[in-house]
């Protein structure tokens, strides 16, 4: 008997099967702690509600609180070339990719799609940050490029929900080809008279926001949402000055010019709507839904 087996190893069983058991049912808030009970989590966007932090959230459930109804059609991405370096880390990139294929039963880190948002009709792209941390390899460039082709075949908008820790190290080169291609893309509807409006969400950093995220003609970002190139422990060791508080937070950059808009989750679709009304010049939406009328008036009898 010892202190290791009576006193250590019980300590770290308690710890794993302490963070296994809520995990089904509840979501612990990783800024306030708080437990979150997963189906009220989901009714609420994924934002806390005690604190308001804007947890992460997936392409698909995004677009059912974004688009009329939940009603969305995919926009086809055609296929990309699968690992032409025929890269390998710790796994091969092959098994890497279908491993988040099987976790997220998505395709790659962006999904887009067409629809009505408060009947306004629009194409919009959403980033998926927990597929290998919604890097950007050659399918996010193919997705965005789809988007833009078809938002310009519709003579549509187009909406992008960025999230993503930067370029695909697995594609090397050819991820960092889609900074340029996806510039591209952009101006393409720049070119059309199309608005294309970036809504900012946490993370973007690194590639993507050396390219289409800081593209857009608004500038949306979600409270909190870190939004940089570098890290910033990264710029501390290089200048070596000690950052301001809310360095690279979406508030922050909002007061030093580089966002348009700060928007909570639960009023970006009526802002997202009335922005592209405006730019769109079409007429003021119409909000909340009138009810179905239920009765035929009589017609006057003479
Ligand atoms: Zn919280």
């Amino acid at each position: 008997m010892n202190w290791i087996s009576n006193y250590v190893r019980p300590k770290i069983n308690s710890l794993f099967s302490r963070r296994e058991v809520p995990e089904n049912l509840w979501t612990k808030c990783p800024e306030c702690g708080t437990m979150l009970f997963h189906r009220e989590l989901a009714a609420n966007l994924n934002v806390c509600s005690n604190c308001d932090h804007h947890m992460a959230i997936t392409p698909r459930d995004r677009f059912g609180a974004l688009f009329d109804g939940g009603i969305f059609t995919e926009v086809k991405v055609p296929d990309a070339v699968q690992d032409p370096l025929h890269f390998r880390d710790q796994k091969k990139y092959p098994d890497r990719i279908k491993a988040a294929q099987k976790a997220s039963g998505e395709k790659d880190a962006m999904l887009v799609a067409e629809g009505d948002m408060a009947r306004t009709p629009i194409v919009a792209a959403a980033q998926d940050f927990s597929f290998m941390a919604g890097s950007m390899g050659m399918n996010v460039g193919n997705a965005i490029i789809a988007g833009a082709q078809r938002a310009v075949e519709l003579r549509r908008p187009l909406i992008l929900f960025s999230a993503s820790g930067g370029a695909r190290m697995q594609e090397g080169m050819l991820s960092l080809m889609q900074m340029p291609r996806t510039t591209v893309a952009v101006q393409m509807l720049k070119e059309a008279g199309l608005p294309y409006i970036v809504v900012l969400t946490h993370p973007t950093t690194g590639g993507v926001t050396a390219s289409y995220a800081m593209l857009g003609d608004v500038q949306i970002a979600e409270p909190n949402a870190q939004i940089g190139f570098a890290g910033a422990r990264v710029i501390e060791q290089t200048i070596r000055e000690k950052l301001p508080e809310g360095f690279q937070r979406a508030e922050y950059l909002l007061d030093h010019g580089m966002l348009d808009r700060v928007v909570h989750r639960k009023a970006m679709k009526d802002e997202l709507s009335t922005l592209v009304r405006l730019l769109m010049a079409l007429p003021p939406g119409i909000k909340g839904d009138l009810p179905a009328p239920t009765e035929v008036p009589e017609p006057a009898k003479a």
